[in-house]
């Protein structure tokens, strides 16, 4: 019954992140909150969250302890269980130190701000720039890439820092993973189901409550 999906728990958590600022998840039915062994959310942003078929076969797998559940239900011809709204793992998974260099994170390290004019963008209209243009001998690293607005990529263009006074606001260096998840928690989705609030950190969320709660649509039959 269980069998049939491709993506394991461990893989799911990569491939269902957000890649860019985050609109909602209500599009994923019934998602659930996944958390280490320490009970803290195995990623912020994006959110980790397994879809429920992912969780249904890890909590099968005896991989996780269910910690909270969804009202609605999920029936097959042999089972009938709630389906989980937050899990957490029996093992401890040990987070890399030192995060993937990519785009999104470099954005993450940035906090999505231009690292020129200081204004804050939708990830989708960053761009990323050498700091010491390629053509000037930069290289793609951590310490040489900073987000920046197009207006300010195309201003800066491949003159030196000096040479046109756009300095970087904040020196680029490599992050490590605990700070880009602190760096995270300042981007809380849309859509938060009530049960995940106590295993989340956002200052604005204990500040005031304005978003619904995730909508489920009814039981989940398996044929
Ligand atoms: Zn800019």
């Amino acid at each position: 019954m269980l069998d049939g999906h491709k993506s394991s728990p461990q893989s799911s958590r990569q491939s269902d992140g957000h890649h860019s600022r985050p609109s909602s998840f209500g599009e994923g039915l019934a998602p659930a909150l996944a958390l280490n062994a320490d009970f803290r959310p195995l990623s912020y942003f994006p959110l980790s969250l397994w879809s429920w078929q992912d969780t249904v076969k890890a909590v099968f797998l005896d991989r996780v302890t269910i910690i909270s559940e969804y009202d609605s239900y999920i029936h097959s011809p042999s089972i009938s269980m709630r389906l989980p709204s937050v899990i957490a793992l029996k093992d401890y998974v040990q987070q890399s130190p030192n995060p993937a260099f990519t785009r999104f994170n470099v954005f993450l390290r940035d906090k999505f701000c231009c690292q020129y004019c200081s204004r804050e963008f939708q990830a989708q209209d960053l761009t990323f720039d050498h700091v010491i243009p390629r053509s000037r001998g930069g290289r793609t690293t951590w310490e040489n890439v900073v987000a920046a607005c197009s207006r300010c990529n195309l201003l800066k263009s491949n003159k030196m820092p000096k040479e046109c006074g756009m300095i970087p606001r904040i020196t680029p260096q490599q992050p490590n993973t605990w700070q880009l998840q602190e760096n995270g928690r300042r981007f809380p989705p849309n859509h938060l189901h009530h049960s995940w609030r106590d295993y989340l950190y956002w200052d604005s969320e204990l500040e005031h409550d304005a978003s619904p709660d995730f909508k489920m649509s009814g039981d989940i039959i398996l044929t």
